[in-house]
């Protein structure tokens, strides 16, 4: 009997496979997600989605019931051991360009049975719990893999063009690969308390800062509180886990008596990266790919990233709509921006984990000077250590970013709220939808808009006219207002007539009307319309609007 065929096997449904499905998903391609456990885990481990990682929730459709119920972090502040604060960031009052928080705190668990349950909505998608794969092979034209059913006790094979490896930091994928996980394991251990809480009062985050104490301490969800704290050299690790050691990390911020541990983790942390992303035809993504220190709480967010990045790659591949050298670019891409994260989250992580006393103290007090100085303030109340990152090299006009101090090639592009036609105010990506689209300027010159039309049939994406914000409750077909004048802004401050926005909302192109022709010639000749999406055909294309 032949194997079963999909366009895509997954292997691992934690978040960022669960993630990478939904996407796929979306697309209408056929996948299949292997998964060794039979039942979902209810650990809490990570904790943290920056707005772009929400971002990615939303182009799930994993937003609303659907979504796992992000908290919103407003406040964040940096204390000592004593509780007196060094710092504060006030996110109420931090610009929150993807249009969503700038933090959101969740349960990991809760967060992966959302992505769970959006894979229900895809009678294409299947996920194969209580498999295991054992070993797999690649050809010319796709990728075989021989799966232990623990349940039934029995082996199947199932076939695919592509395979994402999501299987995790210990990936077996990545071991038969043969491929090295290179970096450093930190001397340090972090330990993580999950409590319940009988009400979703306290509701703050802080940021202990030593001497004794470094970590974080949140509520996470309604119910739910962590308190992540570094265990240093040194200490012993039985003893961090014992009730008397949690009591002490708990009682300084609420009395211990009025919650109940759930968990008590104590986990290396790495930072590591596979010295290779993808062999033929499969991928890594995830704690696969990369492993990242605690403290940016970028771990799970680039795992995210990865899904994002790849999945409208293989959609347009898988498609007919792009050659596959294509997928060349998701290492390309995705590779110095998990390595940047990395560094500055080792480098967050040394100035406030490491050193005795004296040095944490003088530390303190340098922080505390740093927010009160007029030029180095604003740095940390607008939470400016977290940089916006952009593709250098990769699916970009001229495969790279321009040199020029406006060059907007590989930024990630804002999300405003817009208002469109007659479905009124609506978020930016929601009416664009997962395809490419063309914006002209408000008050772009009628040639440029020819051309974006034009620009946006060949390719199969959408081309929007911005107007302006005055032509409220007045917008034509085609057109988005906007209402908050952040896009008109960018325009602006770019020096551009037209962009061009991949389907994961990375900009391929900003130009003048001097670039329009040569930006629609290398585009046409890199990206056709999608007219097969996925084994689904065009029914998914339909109800996505393309
Ligand atoms: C205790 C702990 C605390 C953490 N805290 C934080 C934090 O505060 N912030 C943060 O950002 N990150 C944190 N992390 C890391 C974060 O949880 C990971 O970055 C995230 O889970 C990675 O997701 P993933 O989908 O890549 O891998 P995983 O979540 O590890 O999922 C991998 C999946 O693959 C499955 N699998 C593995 N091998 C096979 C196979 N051969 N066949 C089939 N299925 C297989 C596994 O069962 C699993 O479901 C923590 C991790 C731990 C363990």
């Amino acid at each position: 009997m032949a194997p079963e065929s999909v366009d895509v096997i997954v292997v691992g449904s934690g978040p960022v496979g669960a993630m990478a499905a939904n996407l796929l998903g979306q697309y209408g391609l056929r996948t299949v997600v292997i998964e060794r456990e039979t039942t979902a885990h209810t650990q809490s481990r990570a904790i943290n989605a920056d707005d772009e990682a929400q971002r990615i929730f939303q182009a799930a459709g994993l937003t609303g019931e659907l979504g796992p119920g992000f908290h919103p972090c407003l406040k964040m502040t940096y204390v000592d051991d004593e509780m007196r604060m060094l710092a504060e960031v006030d996110f109420t009052k931090v610009e929150r360009p993807n249009g969503h928080y700038i933090g959101a705190l969740f349960n990991q668990p809760r967060l992966e049975a959302a992505l769970h349950r959006g894979l229900e909505r895809f009678s294409h998608v299947t996920m194969w719990r209580g498999h295991e794969v054992e070993s797999f092979m690649q050809d010319d034209d796709g990728v075989s893999v021989r799966v232990k059913d623990t349940v039934a006790n029995r082996t199947v094979t199932v076939r695919a063009r592509y395979l994402l490896a999501c299987d995790g930091a210990k990936s077996g994928i990545r071991r038969r690969l043969g491929l090295k996980l290179e970096g450093t394991t930190a001397l340090e251990h972090a330990l993580a308390i999950s409590v319940e809480t009988p009400s979703s009062a306290p509701d703050f985050t802080y940021y202990p800062c030593g001497p004794e104490r470094v970590g974080i301490v949140t509520r996470t969800a309604h119910d739910e509180m962590r308190f992540d704290t570094v265990v240093k050299p040194g200490q012993d690790l039985e003893y961090v886990k014992s009730p008397e050691y949690v009591r002490s990390i708990i009682a300084p911020f609420i009395d211990p008596d009025s919650v109940k541990v759930k968990s008590v983790n104590l986990y290396a942390y790495h930072s590591r990266m596979a010295e290779k992303w993808r062999v033929g035809r499969v991928f890594l993504l995830g704690d696969a790919a990369h492993l990242m220190p605690p403290f940016l709480g970028q771990g799970l967010c680039s795992g995210l990233r990865d899904a994002a990045n790849i999945t409208w790659k293989l959609a347009h591949v898988l498609g007919g709509a792009a050659d596959a050298s294509l997928l060349d670019t998701y290492e390309v891409e995705r590779r110095p921006h998990a390595a940047e994260m990395m560094r500055l989250s080792d480098s967050l992580g040394a100035m406030l984990a490491s050193g005795g006393p004296f040095m944490a103290r003088a530390r303190n007090a340098f922080i505390k000077l740093l927010y009160h100085m007029p030029v180095t303030g604003p740095f940390i109340r607008e939470y400016k250590m977290k940089p916006n990152l952009f593709h250098a090299e990769g699916f970009l006009f001229g495969g790279k970013r321009g040199k020029s101090k406006q060059a907007a090639e590989g930024a990630y592009f804002p999300q405003p709220r817009v208002e469109h036609g007659e479905e009124g105010e609506r978020p930016l990506d929601d009416v664009i939808g997962h395809r490419f689209s063309v914006l002209t300027r408000p008050g772009a010159p009628a040639e440029v808009q020819q051309a974006a039309k034009a620009m946006a049939e060949d390719i199969g994406g959408v081309w929007l006219s911005v107007a302006p914000a005055a032509r409220s409750g007045a917008g034509r077909s085609g057109e988005v207002v906007d209402l908050e004048g952040k896009l008109g802004e960018w325009f602006a401050q770019h020096g551009s007539d037209l962009v061009v926005l991949r389907p994961d909302r990375y900009v391929y192109a900003a130009t003048n009307r001097a670039g329009v022709a040569q930006v629609h010639a290398a585009l046409k000749q890199s990206v056709r319309p999608l007219t097969r999406w996925g084994s689904r055909g065009s029914r998914r294309a339909a109800q996505l609007g393309a």
